[in-house]
């Protein structure tokens, strides 16, 4: 497996930087999954100094930014030359008022992994929640250092979808719906929460008892109220199957929405593709039963 990798400049600028902290909690992960990490020249420059992945010939150097390193990464997510520079997804970690995560190359790598089905990482904890997520598919035992990532009942999860990729929100939440319903709480957008509520009560949850908490609807502005609760480090996940291929009126709400999750990064965690959420759900019933003994 392969990852492109970025990260805005505060995020590789200290010692204790976003990017630091991820490869501190996860380097040990990295290396058993023989993860590729294919970086931009910074934050690739960045890596070295610090003296992490030492001696990991996976670890690759791409362009500086101003030298297109991040439009690389969005072709080789699309797939370049076969197999050859085909990247299975891409972490990238925003610094939302660094102007440059909201270049058109930015953007268009987010993109891309939506429509590619292909995991974007965005965040500290997403980074670190994908590591642990493929370790459990690897077969590895549980990493106690990612047990907080696993903590549904304290934490709160949030779900959208929009109107194309409702049948796909139904059907996942359907097939996971016993993972999903072990958080202490659910919250979605106005008509994403009624569906998944008319799902919940026809497979038993208490009538007249909501399953998902419902905000607006997002048009009207319920990603953004979803956002606030995810900067008051009170939603911890958010599911969002968004549609890459229509002009949203809301384009606005949906990247403050992203946004905010970045603003938070070692706390939320944001999965943008069903393919992800169903890894991600299965991976969470394999850790269960491997840390019960099972
Ligand atoms: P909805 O909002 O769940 O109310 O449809 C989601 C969206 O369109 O952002």
């Amino acid at each position: 497996m392969r990852l492109g990798l970025a990260a805005n400049q505060l995020h590789h600028g200290s010692d204790d930087a976003a990017l630091f902290r991820w490869l501190r909690a996860c380097e040990r992960g990295i290396r058993e999954l023989d993860l590729g990490l294919h970086a931009v020249g910074r934050t690739h420059d960045a890596i070295v100094r610090a003296g992490l992945l030492a001696d990991y010939p996976p670890l690759r150097r791409y362009p500086y930014g101003r030298e297109g390193g991040l439009m690389k990464l969005v072709a080789e997510v699309v797939g370049m030359d076969g197999d050859a520079r085909t990247l299975d997804g891409a972490i990238y970690f925003i610094d939302p008022v660094d102007p440059s995560s909201v270049f058109p190359e930015a953007v268009a790598l987010k993109r891309q992994c939506v429509i590619h089905a292909k995991p974007f990482l965005s965040t500290v904890a997403s980074a670190r929640d994908w590591i642990e997520l493929e370790r459990m598919h690897a077969g590895l035992e549980p990493d106690p250092g990612a047990d907080d990532l696993h903590a549904p009942e304290s934490q709160t999860l949030a779900l959208i979808a929009h109107d194309a990729m409702k049948p796909a929100m139904l059907a996942y939440a359907a097939q996971h719906f016993d993972t999903l319903s072990r958080f202490t709480r659910r919250v979605a957008t106005g008509t994403t929460g009624q569906r998944l509520n008319e799902l919940a009560w026809s497979r038993g949850w208490p009538q007249g008892k909501p399953w998902a908490d419902r905000y607006q609807s997002g048009p009207m502005g319920g990603d953004a109220q979803i956002a606030d609760l995810v900067l008051q480090r009170r939603c911890h996940r958010a599911i969002f199957f968004e549609d890459p291929h229509v002009a949203r009126q809301h384009e606005a709400d949906i990247q403050l929405l992203e946004r905010a999750v970045t603003t938070v990064t070692d706390v939320a965690v944001c999965i943008t593709t069903p393919r992800l959420a169903a890894r991600w759900a299965e991976a969470v019933e394999l850790r269960r039963n491997r840390r019960a003994g099972g």
